[in-house]
């Protein structure tokens, strides 16, 4: 096994002002693309009248898949809201149901919102620097920046989890995370 992996996919040095890891490719998401996401369709509307930020960005590392392998995201999610609610990803499922995922925070502050696919039950959770986040499988999340600094996370999950985003994005996660007296709150959509 380990003669299959490629000496720069063994030892990955990432940055955390851009989270690129060399000229590798990314995913780059601006307001334009989270079109339905946030719950103030009039703020959506009026920001992306002014503006198309870009508000993450991610650079997946896979140095093997199969059965046992690790794949890992390095996220950047800059800060900013939308009305009330926080700059977010799309969010989704694996595809794989039962995959996990840890979430490690390496800057800034934000949360991530959990939605469980069977009971519907939502939590929040803290991610951030010095902080991780388990993500058991069967659980849509979606991660948010509630600081005033990009958050800067990875996520290492199985390498055959694979991305669900359609089964979220046709309903929605049924809370929203809303900046209340200077904080972060759950809330319902
Ligand atoms: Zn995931």
């Amino acid at each position: 096994m380990l003669n299959t992996i490629k000496p720069e996919d063994l030892s990955v040095a990432y940055g955390l002002d851009s989270a690129r890891i060399g000229n590798r490719p990314f995913v780059q998401r601006r307001l334009a693309d989270l079109r339905g996401c946030f719950a103030d369709a009039d703020a959506y509307e009026a920001a992306l009248s002014n503006d198309n930020p870009v508000l993450y960005e991610v650079t997946v590392v896979e140095p093997a898949s199969g059965d046992g392998q690790l794949h890992y995201g390095l996220g950047i999610i800059y800060p900013g809201k939308i009305g009330d609610e926080y700059y977010l990803t799309k969010g989704h499922y694996h595809s794989y149901r039962p995959a996990a995922e840890v979430y490690v925070g390496l800057r800034g502050e934000g949360v991530m919102l959990l939605e469980d696919e069977a009971t519907g039950e939502s939590r929040m959770a803290v991610l951030k620097e010095n902080c991780a986040v388990y993500v058991p499988g069967h659980t849509a999340h979606r991660t948010m920046n509630t600081g005033s600094v990009p958050l800067v996370y990875l996520g290492i999950f199985p390498s055959n989890a694979g991305h669900d985003y359609g089964a979220i994005a046709a309903r929605n996660f049924r809370k929203i995370v809303v900046e209340r007296n200077g904080k972060p709150e759950m809330i319902n959509r």
